[in-house]
């Protein structure tokens, strides 16, 4: 059995990537500055970072593979023009297939989009287009609210968003929904905003018609769904108070949640309460809580510890680890293929 954690970002980039996202920003704000030119980075500076975080501590944890995408909270949708975002993107995607050429085994990537609030798709489309047809990339990271913590985007049901899922059936890739850093004080990025987006994502599935239209759309709501599984009373009753079909068929066969959940009765209540065919291994490692939890002398965001706990048979087991992943992913199953997995 494999391990495949579905939820990793590149959260150690070398130097040269962060100096050129400051130049991109600089040339916003100072006419006088060129926009910057993407860095030359060589193999070795990718490989300080990677093999110093994400690859010793999975080695450590005992996982096979991460399916791996640029840093979440510096997404930053909100900042520049379209071509801000765009070259942005494109710098982020690109080091992540550095990262999966140099570590083929244990590294398959996943991409983030050029995003804008407000903004069309057509950068978004080419951009997954060029990640998963030239890249060999298995999937996207979808964030619901470009804004950066002011929600001034349609619901992801809205056909707004069409066009993009169209390109996601088309490829046969499913999307992450995933928010970046947060841009009002009012949110902590990864102890408010992160929580309250897939909170409300599910929330927005249940309101909406969307997987009518998209009965092959996949999404993966991370954090173990948010405070869905804990308030899973709650969206079952109000699915039923708005007159919409029950969840099992309505929302629960094209979303999934992961197992970024940073103790244990929150994973045993995850497995309680959802079906195990809608669970998907994940650590967001190296990502929001990096400390070690002083009752259990463990790392938090170990989740795999919490999962082996759980006394799951070895076939469901199988599932969270490794079956669920090839199912949503695709992609991914097919490369697992053809390395003989
Ligand atoms: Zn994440």
């Amino acid at each position: 059995m494999l391990i495949i954690d579905c939820h990793g970002h590149h959260t150690v980039t070398p130097q040269a990537h962060l100096d050129y996202r400051k130049a991109q920003k600089a040339a916003l704000t100072d006419a006088c500055l060129a926009h910057p030119q993407r860095p030359d980075i060589s193999d070795d500076e990718i490989r300080e970072g990677i093999e110093a975080n994400q690859l010793k501590l999975l080695k450590e944890r005992g996982a096979d593979l991460t399916i791996f995408s640029p840093r979440a909270s510096r997404m930053e949708p909100h900042i520049g023009s379209a071509d801000t975002a765009r070259n942005w993107s494109m710098a982020c995607n690109n080091l992540i297939h550095r990262v999966t050429n140099l570590y083929p085994d244990t590294f398959v990537g996943v991409c983030m989009l050029p995003q804008t609030p407000g903004g069309d798709f057509k950068h978004c489309i080419e951009e997954l287009e060029r990640c998963v047809n030239e890249l060999g990339f298995i999937g996207c990271n979808l964030n619901p609210d470009p804004s950066g913590g002011y929600w001034t985007s349609p619901p992801l049901t809205d056909k707004y968003w069409y066009p993009l899922y169209e390109k996601m059936v088309e490829l046969d890739i499913p999307a992450m929904v995933h928010v970046s850093g947060s841009c009002n004080p009012a949110f902590h990025a990864t102890g408010s905003y992160y929580i309250a987006a897939d909170t409300n994502a599910f929330m927005q599935f249940i309101q909406g018609d969307l997987f009518k239209d998209f009965p092959d759309l996949r999404f993966i709501i991370p954090h173990g769904g948010g405070a869905v599984p804990y308030h899973w009373g709650r969206y079952r009753g109000l699915a039923d108070m708005l007159k919409q079909p029950s969840l099992d068929t309505h929302v629960m066969k094209n979303v999934y949640f992961d197992t970024c959940v940073y103790h244990q009765p929150g994973i045993d209540l995850l497995f309680d309460v959802i079906d195990i065919d809608n669970i998907l291994f994940g650590s967001e490692m190296v990502g929001a809580v990096r400390c070690i939890d002083p009752q259990t002398g463990q790392y938090f965001d170990d989740t795999k510890r919490y999962v082996d706990k759980l006394g799951l048979s070895r076939a469901d087991l199988r599932k969270v680890y490794e079956g669920n992943a090839r199912r949503v992913y695709p992609r991914l199953d097919a490369i697992l293929k053809q390395r003989g997995f």
